[in-house]
């Protein structure tokens, strides 16, 4: 059998994890792996070579992913995946592993249900938003390298006795943010799902911080907080209140580096795991991990909504910041 492998939406460390996974198993059970360049945009231009075992050492350790990826509007008009559809048979493949996020197993959904193309989904995104997985490739190593960076900024806010708003990445999920501000020791964080999320429930906790003799706060901002991004609720802080802040948005610092060693092994596992049920004929699931347990969820359960909120984990910053 030909497997076709693509990454598709936002880079996550680990993609090339589970790409190298994908070629060794998919060598080991004597079927041949072809790369596609580029997300669905190179399979639609038809961007795809033959990827062999060689081609993939050294690549375990590395961030970003080898075959590149990309964001492609085409693909969301039937008539566009009509060629991507024709473009793999041309070539003779018959399975294809996509490696991204929701958008793009929506895609892989697509093709499947449209065009038979045996599709089989590894979650790739840092921002664990995913239904049916408790892990996405990436997320581990970002919370890490999210969490590292604010350790360095701590020390400068507690020298200067000032206020930082980090901006972590997250545009529909708290998920990174939340857990970032956990395991930063943060004094707030502001998230989409948050219940209590609000500016003047920022301005409240700042307050009483202060009143309890705090001089220094960490507030961790999801990009896609409802109450703005780090550097718009700055600003009317310092209208509002004169405080004297610094806003740091980590931006594309957290998506890059080297994968934790949890993201490479989660990456290996679920690459195997993809082709030996390809090698067995089944198609159109989506793999996750449950409970420390590898799962596979069925593609079309990417269709329904399912908002996956960070639980109660928020609460606890405020808990902890006391
Ligand atoms: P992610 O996979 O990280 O969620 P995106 O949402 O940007 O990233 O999706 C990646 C690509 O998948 C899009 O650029 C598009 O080509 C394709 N895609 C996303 N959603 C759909 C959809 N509903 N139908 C068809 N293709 C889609």
């Amino acid at each position: 059998m030909k497997i076709g492998v693509l990454t598709s939406g936002g880079d996550a460390p680990g993609m090339n994890a589970a790409i190298r996974a994908v070629v060794r198993q998919a060598d080991a059970l004597g079927h041949e792996v072809w790369g596609i360049h580029q997300g669905y945009q190179g399979l639609l231009e038809g961007d795809m070579a033959p990827l062999p075992s060689r081609a993939c050492a050294n690549i375990l350790q590395r961030g970003g992913t080898i075959l590149h990826t990309a964001r492609c509007a085409e693909f969301y008009f039937a008539e566009h995946r009509v060629l991507a559809a024709a473009k793999l048979k041309a070539t003779g493949i018959e399975a294809l592993v996509v490696i991204g996020g929701d958008g793009s197993f929506r895609a892989a959904e697509a093709l499947q249900r449209e065009h038979g193309v045996a599709c089989a989904g590894i979650p790739g995104t840092i921002d664990n938003d995913l239904p049916g997985t408790e892990r996405t490739l990436g997320f581990d190593t970002a919370l890490n390298t999210a969490v590292e960076a604010i350790d360095r900024i701590r020390d400068t806010a507690s020298s200067h006795g000032r206020l930082f708003l980090v901006e972590v990445m997250g545009r529909a999920s708290g998920m990174l943010a939340v857990h970032t501000a956990l395991a930063c020791g943060a004094e707030a964080v502001l998230y989409p799902e948050s219940p209590d999320d609000s500016y003047e429930a920022l301005v409240s906790r700042l307050n009483s911080n202060w009143l309890r003799g705090k001089r220094s706060s960490i507030v961790v901002v999801a990009e896609g907080d409802t109450t703005g991004r780090a550097m718009a609720v700055g600003e009317r802080l310092k209208r509002d209140h004169g405080l004297d802040l610094r806003v740091v948005v980590l931006g594309h610092v957290q998506r890059g580096g080297s994968p934790s060693a949890i993201d490479r092994i989660w990456g290996s596992r679920w690459g195997c795991e993809a082709v030996r049920r390809l090698d067995r004929g089944e198609r159109g699931f989506y793999l996750g991990e449950v409970a420390g347990a590898l799962v596979a969820q069925p593609l079309s359960r990417i269709l329904e909504p399912q908002p996956v909120p960070p639980g109660d984990l928020g609460r606890l910053v405020s808990v902890l910041a006391r």
